[in-house]
């Protein structure tokens, strides 16, 4: 009984116009492999569910520190909440008594037949805009049993559907998730092996190999290659060029969204996890437009933004 193949997520968006074509549901999955400096979703990197404060919602009324079953959090003498990460199990119990939400569980599995319920309530509006579910995350493929059960779960209801990936993923698990996928948005991060290791923890080899794959098998029209614009890590000339060359040898792609760089520090501090992009600014409007120009040269639509 697939159906109750289970996965963790940590939200669901509705009305989502940047994931893919037309106004879609957008489902964010657990876990992922790779550790990019600027990840715009740190919440999607473990695939447990964490534990976030937020302060401006907190009235100080200690309730989570009496009722932490393992003393995890203290307040120190200015009122400042600490969470001791270590010593928590994130049982839950403080955000279930908190009063104000200011404490919250951050990740919930689901069962294909639930996520389906969720999905299938805006059908009228992806059949009007030419929309769908887009599986996002942190990385989908991580967790390719869910994957492909709700894919198949979408398709026998004709959802389009649409994979967001880093394209860090077995090959086997691609070929068993390709034919389910209409869309996929894929990020080209560091050309140069070495640097992507460095930002991202991971070899590029996988990334390219996969994208080859989808060429190769006549898949290059469905690709939205995605082109996160970081000061000082992709931005830079020999990046672009690299990545404009490869695109360009591989062929068959249409168009390449430019997705700039944003400040979520606060995303980090609130999880207690550690934020290490060195600048906190937005690229250059003359650097967009210097990267703009250099894929239109290899022929792809430029779109900025998701
Ligand atoms: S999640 Fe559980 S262990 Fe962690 S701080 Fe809250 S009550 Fe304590
Ligand atoms: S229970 Fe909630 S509102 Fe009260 S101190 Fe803890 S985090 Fe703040």
């Amino acid at each position: 009984m697939f159906k109750l193949v289970k996965g963790i997520i940590f939200d669901i968006k509705r009305y989502a116009i940047h994931d893919g074509p037309g106004i879609r549901t957008t489902v964010f999955m657990k876990g992922c492999p790779l550790r990019c400096w600027w990840c715009h979703n740190p919440e999607g990197i473990s695939p447990r569910p964490q534990l976030m404060y937020l302060e401006y919602k907190c009235i100080h009324c200690h309730t989570c520190v009496n009722v932490c079953p393992l003393r995890a959090i203290t307040f120190d003498e200015n009122e400042v909440q600490h969470i001791d990460r270590e010593k928590c199990d994130v049982c839950g119990v403080c955000a279930e008594f908190c009063p104000t939400s200011a404490l919250k569980l951050v990740g919930r599995t689901i069962t294909v037949d639930e996520l389906m319920k969720e999905v299938e309530r805006d059908v009228n509006l992806y059949d009007s805009s030419g929309g769908g579910v887009t599986f996002s995350g942190g990385e989908p493929l991580f967790q390719p049993k869910f994957l492909v059960e709700a894919l198949k779960a979408s398709k026998e209801r004709h959802i389009n559907t649409a994979l967001d990936t880093s394209g860090y993923a077995p090959l086997d698990v691609l070929k068993k998730v390709e034919p389910l996928v209409d869309v996929f948005l894929y990020d080209l991060k560091l050309f140069d092996e070495e640097e992507h290791i460095k930002y991202t923890g991971v070899s590029n080899k996988i990334i390219k190999r996969n994208l080859e794959f989808l060429v190769k098998i006549g898949r290059a029209k469905d690709v939205l290659l995605r082109f996160p614009v970081i000061p000082g890590i992709t931005d830079t000339e020999r990046n672009v060029s690299g990545w404009a060359r490869f695109v360009s040898s591989l062929g068959g792609f249409e168009r390449i969204h430019l997705l700039p760089f944003h400040d979520v520090s606060e995303k980090y501090r609130r999880l207690g996890m550690e934020y290490r992009m060195p600048t906190r600014e937005k690229p250059s409007e003359e650097t967009m437009k210097r990267i703009a120009e250099e894929f239109e040269e290899i022929g792809l639509e430029v779109v900025r933004g998701g």
